[in-house]
């Protein structure tokens, strides 16, 4: 299986950040911070995407300093404002900086067509499902902040509540109160899944056409079974080229482990095949900017769903599940 893109990689490793305080703030493994922090070491500078201050969207940014690292913790599943990006990086590198640029496989293959291969960078690409519109992000923002009458002020689509999975959505309001909830049961987490921005369902930054000298995600399909497992977290590292690496095995305090590509891809395979389009996507999507984020979402339910929905809605509290125990 896979045997065309097997030869893609000088290696493949598993592994995780060894503190685990720093390990529950990552989205996974935290090998993305891993390498970042020791790029900063370095005295070099890390490009990575981060909330916008309002928090309203998201962007890519650059940090110089260890104390700014943790904006870009945390995947941010929106569409990123690119800003001057490329020019910066290029000026950077053209004074001799050492780069470390994290960002999805079309930025990175992007960002290399334009400044080359210069040895002071280096690039690392995320193993990429695509991400939604920012319109998701902003309605349910505004949404969360109507009913709770107060301003957020930190946000998390990948929230470790108690270990890696499931992912929380978790939201901090001035006011003191926490919003928090599984991804997948909320609105957001299914508009991750229904829609995509157009181009990410012919993406061809993927297999073969990887341009990173690293290449990470999440380790799905790793299990209490494997010596790499560890419930707050395992990242899945791709070396693309030798100068990624070197870096990867240079880096500290994170535990790596060898694995191998059929393994990785296994439970993974946005890293060999975009992601298909829902039958529903178009419709989501014009419900999305006609009538809101919550309106689209309950008009694309299937119709076991929506009764589920709706049944929630009318009967009183603890009903439903008591329904669903019985049938059990
Ligand atoms: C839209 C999207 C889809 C993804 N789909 C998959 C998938 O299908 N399978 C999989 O294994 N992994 C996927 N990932 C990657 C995964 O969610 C983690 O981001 C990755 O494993 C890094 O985790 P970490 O613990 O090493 O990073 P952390 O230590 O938490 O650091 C986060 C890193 O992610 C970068 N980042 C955050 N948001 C974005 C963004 N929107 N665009 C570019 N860079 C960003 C930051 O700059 C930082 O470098 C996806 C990420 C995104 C943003
Ligand atoms: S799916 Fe492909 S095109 Fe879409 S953001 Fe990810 S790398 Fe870019």
């Amino acid at each position: 299986m896979f045997e065309e893109y097997k030869n893609h990689d000088i290696a493949v490793y598993a592994g995780y950040l060894k503190d685990d305080t720093k390990l529950m703030q990552s989205a996974s493994g935290g090998v993305a911070t891993a390498l970042a922090s020791y790029v900063l070491e370095q005295g070099g500078y890390v490009v990575g995407v981060a909330y916008t201050p309002d928090l309203h969207n998201a962007e890519y940014i650059i940090i110089h300093d260890q104390s700014e690292l943790y904006k870009l913790k945390g995947s941010k599943y929106i569409d990123t404002q690119k800003g001057t990006i490329y020019k910066d990086v290029k000026q950077l590198l053209s004074e001799g900086e050492l780069v470390l640029f994290t960002g999805t496989p079309c930025t990175v293959a992007a960002l290399h067509k334009m400044v080359g291969r210069p040895e002071n960078l280096i690039s690392c690409e995320l193993i990429c499902h695509g991400p939604t519109l920012p319109k998701v992000h902003q309605d349910f923002i505004a949404t969360l902040e109507r009913k709770e009458k107060s301003k957020i002020i930190d946000f998390s689509v990948r929230h470790k509540k108690h270990e890696w999975q499931p992912s929380y959505i978790c939201a901090k309001f001035k006011n003191g109160a926490i919003y928090e909830k599984p991804l997948f049961e909320t609105d957001y987490g299914y508009a991750f899944m229904m829609l995509g921005k157009e181009g990410c369902y012919k993406c061809q930054f993927r297999g073969d056409n990887r341009t990173g000298d690293i290449m990470v995600g999440d380790f799905w399909g790793a299990t209490e079974n494997d010596e790499f497992w560890n419930k707050c977290g395992v990242s899945v590292i791709f070396a693309e080229t030798e100068r990624g690496n070197e870096l990867v095995k240079k880096i500290e305090d994170f535990q790596l482990f060898e694995s191998d590509f059929e393994r990785a891809v296994e439970q993974n395979p946005m890293i060999i095949r975009p992601k298909d389009k829902e039958v529903k996507t178009d419709l989501f999507k014009q419900l999305l900017f006609e009538k809101g984020l919550h309106y689209a979402t309950i008009h694309t339910y299937s119709k076991k769903k929506r009764i589920k929905y709706f049944l929630e809605k009318i009967l009183p509290n603890g009903v439903v599940s008591a329904v669903k125990k019985i049938k059990k």
